[in-house]
């Protein structure tokens, strides 16, 4: 059976580049009715960040990626935070331990700090650590002495140099390292009574019964020692397949998008606003900017995925049956945040003029508009006239506020151009032809007024830009008598008086 998960840590806001990680392993399981595991990965205490962890559930809350098992969904393989982890870590620390597969280390920072200063390039591996202060080095009753006398210790790999470790990656193939290369990475700290990442991952994937592994290609380095843990603890055969996914790269592709890159170029990395609680500073969030779920989701499974021909717009479902890593990119994907506001322009339009309805009476109360002075229905009207022209629900308010409010001056460079000396009297004629109209909706309106202006030979832009600077204030907006079908007889003749006024 598929399971895979996603262990992001608690250090920080959840980057979008996770958030591509947390997606892929989603549309994966889905698609082959699988389980989509999420693990909190935080036996690093010095990274703690608070509000990490409720910031991660709410960000794939509101992208809709639907978590099986996790801290709040529960499951059968809980706990599914590593700190409440402690007690399995242990057992499988001393299972190394006694097949000889790891040894205990006494080495102080500042020893192998100044280790490191003296000898060049040092690895802590076979060639060195018989010079080191460990359980293989020193004799038996001094380890058991410093244990017992609560020295605090770390647990290390024991890796035998001189053997090629195979990876296979979906998306790479096979990549083959010498173990020389690789250290004797510390797998426990005592002082914490926790494990590192790589033996806490290691042994959740396998009592997780996770099948494939899909994380981001930071983690392909640590692959090969990931290989030779399972081979240690006799897991080999059920070992997971890696999947480890190409770097979002900045928008001009010349390195990996940072953090910063978002605030230098005025674009989210971030799915939801982030608050740092250490320095107050606020990070911008896809939310918070006025992209929908939909949007962003569309937006990042095209970085790094193509269904196999040039279709954009995909709904998760459509993503779902369309995904596998046959077509995922093995290089890293410029992110192209221009292309997230297109997508985001474009699930505006197909989103239900009732929807955006409710998603912009918020925007209205921010202007100081009572949506119910309207009605929905007036509001719902008002968005199907403008949205064609925005790219995110807060920009309706631009194009769309002189149907909540009568303009109360008008441009100054429209004025200039627009307004003749012989507007107020062709304005005057407009409001007896419009009153005398039977029918006042936008096709009815329309071709007796036009008809108007041709018997009169008067000039038509000269009409209805003066017209239309009455009504909105500026020479913009959509079709004139969509406009004043809206506003209705009186508040257009209203206007218009005003205008000539
Ligand atoms: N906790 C790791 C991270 O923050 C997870 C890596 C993995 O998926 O193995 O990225």
């Amino acid at each position: 059976k598929v399971r895979v998960r996603f262990a992001p840590s608690p250090t920080g806001p959840l980057h979008i580049g996770g958030v591509r990680t947390a997606l892929y392993n989603y549309l994966f399981a889905r698609r082959h009715g699988g389980d989509m595991i999420l693990r909190i990965e935080d036996t690093d205490s010095n990274r703690f960040v608070p509000g990490a962890e409720d910031y991660i559930n709410e960000s794939l809350a509101w992208l809709g990626i639907k978590i099986d098992e996790g801290v709040r969904e529960g499951g059968n393989f809980g706990p599914y935070k590593q700190s409440e982890r402690r007690d399995i870590y242990r057992k499988y620390v001393k299972q190394l331990l006694d097949n000889g597969k790891a040894y205990i280390a006494f080495d102080t920072p500042e020893e192998l700090e100044a280790t490191r200063a003296a000898t060049p390039n040092f690895q802590y591996d076979a060639s060195t650590r018989l010079g080191m202060r460990n359980s293989l080095s020193l004799p038996a009753e001094e380890v058991k002495s410093l244990i017992d006398g609560g020295t605090p210790y770390v647990v290390r790999f024991l890796i035998e140099p001189g053997r090629d470790v195979e990876v296979n990656d979906l998306l790479r193939g096979k990549v083959t390292i010498n173990s020389s290369i690789l250290d004797d990475k510390v797998l426990y700290k005592s002082a914490d009574d926790l494990p590192t990442y790589h033996l806490a991952n290691i042994v959740d994937d396998h009592l997780m019964e996770v099948s494939h592994v899909i994380r981001g290609e930071e983690w392909l380095p640590s692959a090969p020692l990931h290989v030779l843990l399972y081979e240690a603890f006799g897991w080999a055969d059920t070992r997971p397949d890696f999947v480890h996914l190409p770097l979002l790269l900045k928008p001009d592709g010349k390195g990996k998008l940072s953090k910063r890159d978002g605030d230098r170029l005025g674009f989210p990395v971030f799915p939801l606003e982030w608050h740092d609680p250490k320095t107050g500073a606020i990070s911008s969030g896809y939310r918070e900017s006025g992209y929908l779920p939909e949007a962003v989701i569309n937006f990042l499974a095209l970085l790094g995925w193509n269904p196999g021909d040039d279709t954009e717009i995909m709904s998760m479902d459509e993503l779902i049956s369309k995904f596998s890593f046959d077509h995922c990119s093995r290089s890293g994907a410029k992110f192209a945040f221009d292309k997230g506001r297109w997508f985001n322009h474009e699930y505006i339009q197909a989103t239900p003029d009732a929807e955006l309805t409710r998603l912009f009476r918020p925007v209205l109360e921010a202007n100081g508009v009572n949506p119910d002075d309207f009605g929905d229905d007036y509001i719902t009207r008002v968005i199907s006239l403008v949205k064609g022209r925005v790219n995110f629900v807060a920009e309706l308010w631009d194009q769309s506020k002189f149907f909540f409010k009568t303009p109360e001056t008008y441009a100054e460079k429209d004025i200039k151009k627009r307004w003749k000396p012989e507007t107020p009297q062709l304005l005057a004629e407009l409001i007896e032809q419009l009153r005398a109209l039977p029918d006042f909706s936008s096709a009815a309106a329309e071709p007796p007024v036009l008809e108007w202006v041709a018997a009169k030979g008067y000039h038509l832009g000269n009409v209805m830009n003066a017209f239309r600077l009455t009504l909105v204030g500026e020479c913009k907006g959509p079709h004139i008598f969509d406009i004043t079908e809206l506003l209705g007889l009186e508040e257009t003749v209203r206007r218009i008086t005003r205008g000539i006024e």
